[in-house]
């Protein structure tokens, strides 16, 4: 069975760790390899390792390590398809959809090749008779990534490009149920010309996240999770006086008004509720149906649901299998509870057929109508192929069911009444919001990122938040007098004259 290692100094690391995790091809059943699970010790080597390699690779020139990434993009475009086809093995996301995650986290590293201008400080001549103010911004030091299974790559990569252009060095722990795509990575950094030391890779689970949380020498933490992890995360790492950034879950609401173009939001709420199985954090996983759109929508929206293919993602499907065994089934038992509560089923995926081979974790889109606020598949984030429909009179009622919710990640409004519009993006109270979009990424230039249980802490991830999440500010004040024509001494606190 093949043993997938830890990534320390430039090179692949056996660790101490005694306990091992399965990786299992979700769209078979079979476990494909076996992931050691770090220990204590081995997250020290990995820290130890960041922390030798910074002091040179923070003093080397932004010229050399803008060519290390632009070498590490050449690389990525050539060989994009391999890593697509190593998410799509651990992950289970069809191969169309594993290539558009690459391309989105490529977004990120062409952003960070021109970090030069991003980290451009201030210059004030004669701030004071004599005096000039300048501002610098410093890398911190080690930082640790730590991944959530949906997304292997783009999520590592919405923070590394970054961090890496910035003058820091890296520990990323993937999620250890897709820990193949980082050392897939690890490995294209050293053939980009990266020093050794400066990306590290450690798999496990809570152990090694906590040794990481609480290391004196990690400086800061971009954690991507469910939201009970992240709140953990933020409290134990902000503790111990380091920045953090965790993203937690999220519940994504879709309000359709009456005048948008039923087909064109119909598709939307397809594509992006059982996209990558629904195992998206930016999913839509409610579609709010406004006034008399209803029953024309769900029927849109049925049709379209039946007509999905779920299979293995290697061949031609639309939709692939979940990520584990036990996700099968904590989204069975949602889709029961679900009908327990009085939801109407209208599209089963219980009954799904799945084009594939083995004992695989699948099943198909599910379609609920008539869900109401007090039903558990309303309250919680399911992160799987089941989209519900809600009812509501007006606009502002789907407003306030939007904003009472605990979660607020994206969301998205369909109409062609730009007033409408306009009123629900101002009073909308989640951080990325869609007007006929449905799943509003933002670009890489902008930052990522949700509010309430969706974020804790104040930086959004990539754009200039990344940048300045990655780096402290330092202001420099300095005069050159001839002689010392400083004032003499004057206990008054100094004016600026
Ligand atoms: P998860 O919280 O189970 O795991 C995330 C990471 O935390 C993994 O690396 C895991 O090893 C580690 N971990 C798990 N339990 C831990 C514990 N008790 N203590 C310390 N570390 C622990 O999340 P997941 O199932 O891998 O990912 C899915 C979740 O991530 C969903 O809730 C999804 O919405 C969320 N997500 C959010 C965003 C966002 O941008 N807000 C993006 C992607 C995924």
């Amino acid at each position: 069975m093949r043993l997938i290692e830890h990534w320390i100094d430039g090179k692949s690391f056996t660790g101490t760790g005694a306990a091992a995790g399965d990786v299992t091809d979700p769209a078979t059943g079979d476990v494909t390899a076996q992931v050691g699970l770090a220990s204590k010790d081995d997250v020290e080597a990995a820290v130890g390792s960041a922390r030798d390699a910074f002091p040179s690779w923070a003093s080397t020139s932004l010229a050399r390590r803008t060519r290390i990434l632009f070498r590490f993009r050449e690389l990525l475009n050539d060989r994009a398809d391999e890593l697509a086809a190593i998410i799509t093995s651990e992950h289970g996301k069809v191969l169309s959809d594993a290539a558009g995650e690459v391309a989105r986290g490529q977004e990120v590293v062409e952003f960070a090749c021109g970090i030069a201008h991003l980290l451009k400080g201030s210059f004030t001549s004669a701030a004071s008779t004599g005096v000039d103010v300048h501002s610098i911004r410093e890398p911190l030091g080690p930082v640790a990534i730590i991944g959530p299974f949906n997304f292997p790559v783009m999520v590592p990569m919405w923070f590394f490009p970054v961090a890496i252009a910035a003058g820091n060095t890296i520990v990323l722990k993937p999620s250890e149920k897709v820990p193949s795509a980082a050392m897939w990575l690890a490995e294209l950094w050293r053939d980009a010309g990266l020093p050794d030391g400066v990306f590290n890779v450690v798999h496990g689970g809570r152990e090694a996240v906590d040794a990481l949380l609480r290391h004196p020498d990690v400086q800061a933490v971009s954690f991507v999770g469910s939201t009970p992890v992240a709140r953990h995360v933020y409290a134990t790492a902000s503790a111990e006086g380091k920045r953090v950034q965790a993203f937690g879950g999220a519940k994504n609401h879709m309000v359709v008004l009456p005048d948008a173009d039923l087909d064109l939001a119909a598709d939307q709420a397809v594509n992006a509720g059982y996209g990558s199985a629904g195992e998206r954090c930016m999913a839509i996983s409610v579609c709010v149906a406004v006034g008399d759109c209803a029953d024309a929508l769900v029927a849109k929206i049925q049709e379209r649901t039946r007509a999905l293919r779920t299979g293995d993602g290697r061949r031609a499907c639309d939709m692939g299998p979940l990520v584990s065994a036990a996700a099968l089934h904590r989204v069975r038992s949602y889709i029961d509870a679900g009908l327990a509560a009085g939801a109407r089923l209208v599209v089963d995926g219980r009954d799904a057929e799945p084009d594939a081979d083995g004992a695989g974790f699948f099943v198909g889109p599910s379609l609920f109508d008539d869900v109401t606020p007090d039903m558990s598949i309303y309250q919680d984030e399911i992160f799987g192929p089941v989209l519900s429909v809600m009812r509501v009179p007006s606009l502002d009622d789907a407003l306030r069911l939007v904003n009472a919710n605990p979660y607020g990640n994206g969301t998205a409004i369909f109409t062609n009444d730009g007033r409408a519009a306009r009123h629900f993006q101002n009073t909308v109270r989640v951080g990325m919001v869609g007007v006929n979009v449905p799943i509003p990424v933002p670009v890489a230039y902008y930052s990522f990122g949700g509010w309430k249980n969706s974020l804790f802490g104040d930086s959004h991830a990539h754009g200039t938040d990344g940048v300045h999440f990655f780096t402290r500010a330092k202001v420099v004040t300095s005069r050159w007098p001839e002689q010392n024509t400083g004032g003499g001494v004057d206990l008054v606190f100094p004016r600026n004259i």
